[in-house]
């Protein structure tokens, strides 16, 4: 059989196919080996059958394989596929959630540009844009992420970027992705959305108007803790300046990660299944505790973001906070009363995971600062995974039925 034939065949058909389908078949193709399973191709560099040949790739006359900081096949697979899954044209994989970043802010922004980005985005992201941005000039301001009033007029005429994530951390915040998608295009501006919490089985925020999506891979689309990894995702015209940086700058993906992130993938849909639901139980469960005091998540019916998350999303996601009745002592109880979930400030994990915000990913801030972000010392996250739920529940009523 003639392989390109072929593969050409089978990726031309899956244009069809739902989310499901593509998370497991989308950006493969089958050597002259006839692997069922995706390959590795652990090589460095790519070679030549002559002097020619070789010009003409270096030249991008001929397309092919030059240097892995440059094009891998299992990277290119993994790329495929999850552009497939958000239903963007391109995707460009890099070596860690904040490569991704990295990669779209250093393509798009130039010295005396304007950032807006929302106040409750990932720590590590306030940290690029504070200590590294702002040395090239660039200007940021941080807005209230459910206030379309605050977007629309923190928007300057220099404004050359929105950024987001939603839902958002730890609080399960909705944004109106559609109505921020609006004020970027009238600003002129791209909209960037941070899509790890969700992912794409979950929402899809190319259809809602974003030009880009970024993941950190690590979390659900490993979903099981064992590499370091990111992903941008959008149109043709605004991946190629991003891979420019990638190949340049060089925090591109390993093979052996993207071939790790290939078979997350793979059971992606089913997992954030299985994650929202056993979240959505939890939630109901705490809210009815004697000694929960508020639970935030957006599957409760009353949540404020419920409304919008469920026209946006098509799942709630497996992340939620709750505040139990007391402070950071009472919450601390909880915790160490665990004694099966993981104390870690992870997420995305088949294991569920605790972390006490306050003192840990938002332990940075000054008190004044943690509250205007709404996180009280009595605020514990829990990323919730995929034991079954009664043992769950079974381990956080230990530290709670104490208190
Ligand atoms: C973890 C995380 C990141 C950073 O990803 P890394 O893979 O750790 O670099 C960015 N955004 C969100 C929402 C995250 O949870």
């Amino acid at each position: 059989m003639d392989f390109s034939e072929f593969n050409d065949r089978y990726q031309s058909d899956l244009d069809d196919c739902a989310f499901e389908t593509l998370a497991v078949r989308a950006g493969q193709v089958r050597t002259h080996e006839c692997e069922h399973s995706e390959a590795i191709f652990p090589t460095s560099s790519y070679v030549f059958n002559s002097a020619a040949e070789a010009a003409a790739r270096f030249g991008g006359e001929s397309a092919g394989n030059v240097y892995s900081r440059y094009t891998n096949p299992t990277v290119r697979t993994f790329e495929q596929r999850l552009a497939a899954l958000e239903d963007g044209e391109a995707c460009a994989a890099t070596s860690s959630g904040m490569a991704a970043i990295y990669a779209v802010v250093i393509a798009n922004l130039k010295a005396g540009d304007h950032l807006l980005c929302s106040a409750s985005v990932f720590g590590s992201t306030i940290v690029l844009f504070e200590k590294y941005l702002r040395k090239f000039n660039i200007d940021i301001d941080y807005v209230d992420l459910l206030d379309l009033n605050d977007w629309k007029s923190k928007v300057r005429p220099t404004t050359k970027m929105l950024f987001l994530e939603s839902p958002s951390n730890p609080l399960n915040d909705v944004a109106d992705l559609a109505g921020i998608a609006a004020i970027a295009k009238a600003a002129g501006a791209l909209f960037v959305v941070d899509n790890c919490f969700c992912t794409p089985a979950g929402q899809q925020p190319l259809k809602l108007g974003a030009d880009l999506v970024v993941h950190s891979a690590t979390k659900y689309i490993d979903g099981q803790g064992r590499c370091v990894g990111g992903a941008v995702v959008g149109s043709k015209a605004l991946i190629e300046p991003i891979i420019g940086v990638l190949r340049s700058a060089g925090p591109t993906m390993s093979p052996f990660n993207a071939w790790v992130f290939l078979k997350g993938l793979e059971t992606l849909a089913l997992r954030m299944r299985v994650h929202s639901e056993n979240a959505l139980e939890l939630a109901q469960w705490l809210a009815q505790h004697p000694k929960v005091a508020t639970v935030n998540y957006c599957g409760l019916t009353d949540h404020p973001g419920h409304e919008l998350a469920k026209r946006q999303q098509r799942l709630f996601g497996g992340v939620l906070s709750f505040e139990v009745k007391g402070g950071r002592e009472e919450a601390w109880k909880v915790v160490d009363a665990t004694r099966m979930i993981s104390i870690t400030a992870n997420l995305g994990d088949a294991k569920t995971t605790i972390t006490h915000p306050g003192t840990t990913t938002h332990g940075r801030l000054s008190e004044d600062e943690r509250k205007k972000a709404g996180i009280s010392q009595a605020l514990l996250r829990v990323a919730v995974g995929l034991e079954h739920i009664d043992d769950i529940k079974r381990d956080l009523a230990r530290g709670l039925d104490a208190l």
